[in-house]
């Protein structure tokens, strides 16, 4: 096999506002695997939070390239991937684009979607939510008019205006929210008056509501919401998931934290064994890295997998959405086909 990358970046349709700032475009990487004439597309996502960029994504694919060199045969794919993750710590956005790649090579030789390598039923997909970030009200009322077809909204809070905010969406639509507070509210007390308030306003859950590393009051706040908590920024990989699940009721699985489909799938097996609700979701991300997310999305209770449809320059043609719905077609791989002219 031989790996191939280029460095590209995201542009967001709007500026995103979050806890902790607001960002108008992302780093991504798209990696190319090739075997025997058939190429297999990944990409690496990376968030400043995870701390990776152009140049460590770089460094860690030319670490991993005489690897995949050696390699003869794709379906060798646990081994390989047992060895990438060896290569150095942490870069897991990097590790999870390689992951991708090759389950969308060995997709394309066996002729087979990826979905039905993981033996899921593509009917069961569910509803993506629709992000709604910290905004003004009539952005607010805007884009939940532009978000007419999702069934399901996903709003960012920070502590700062969220009551205002939530007024403002009811005051429009009743569609169930899920909450992000991406670790913004500052601490127990206030974050458990907050899911008080929200508990009767037809919200799903609340995604992490603290700092991601205070598992004490993470733990307090378990014993006494109303409503689900689920962990984003508190869990990345497999072995976090005994630590999580003292303190959550779900956990959030992203390929750029997880390393990958690999890791994604065992991570929500382990969660059903352990009775922890799954949410699927992704990073700001083209349609290849969505895509490849949505092929596990049917094993997910929840799917947050708008990423794509927030940027201006969305690199691939992948998974689209009826009525809110994810639907996966029945194109080999991950069902991706790179747009022309980029
Ligand atoms: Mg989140």
């Amino acid at each position: 096999m031989k790996l191939s990358f280029t460095n590209h970046t995201l542009y967001f349709k709007r500026p995103f506002k979050i806890a902790h700032g607001t960002r108008s475009s992302t780093a991504i990487v798209i990696v190319q695997l090739e075997h025997d004439g058939k190429i297999g597309y990944g990409e690496a996502s990376m968030p400043p939070y995870l701390g990776e960029s152009h140049e460590s994504v770089a460094t860690f694919l030319k670490s991993a390239s005489p690897l995949i060199e050696q390699c003869k045969n794709p379906f060798e794919w646990e081994a390989i991937l047992s060895e990438i993750d060896l290569l150095a710590p942490n870069n897991t956005s990097a590790k999870a684009s390689i992951d991708i790649a090759l389950h969308d090579l060995m997709g394309k030789i066996k002729n087979k979607p990826c979905w039905q390598m993981f033996q899921a039923d593509k009917n069961t997909t569910p509803y993506t939510a629709y992000t709604l970030g910290i905004d003004e009200q009539e952005i607010i009322k805007q884009k939940i008019v532009d978000g007419d077809e999702f069934k399901i909204l996903k709003v960012k809070l920070n502590g700062e205006n969220d009551k205002a905010i939530i007024n403002t969406i009811r005051s429009v639509s009743n569609k169930p929210i899920a909450i992000d507070v991406n670790q913004g509210w500052k601490n127990k007390e206030e974050a458990l008056e907050m899911i008080q308030w929200l508990a009767d306003k037809n919200v799903l859950f609340v995604e992490q509501p603290l700092a991601k590393n205070n598992w004490d009051d993470a733990h307090w706040l378990f014993e006494k919401s109303p409503l689900p908590l689920f962990a984003d920024e508190s869990i990345q990989r497999y072995t976090d998931i005994d630590k999580v699940k003292a303190c959550f009721h779900g956990i959030n699985i992203k390929l750029m934290k997880c390393t990958g489909m690999h890791e994604a799938f065992k991570m929500i097996q382990k969660a059903r064994e352990v009775n922890l609700k799954v949410l699927i979701g992704c990073m700001s991300e083209t349609s290849c890295a969505i895509s490849a997310a949505a092929q596990l999305s049917p094993f997910a209770d929840y799917a947050d997998l708008d990423g794509a449809l927030l940027i201006k320059n969305n690199l691939f043609e992948g998974i689209t959405f009826a009525d809110g719905k994810i639907v996966l077609s029945d194109m080999s791989g991950i069902g991706v086909t790179p747009k022309e002219n980029n």
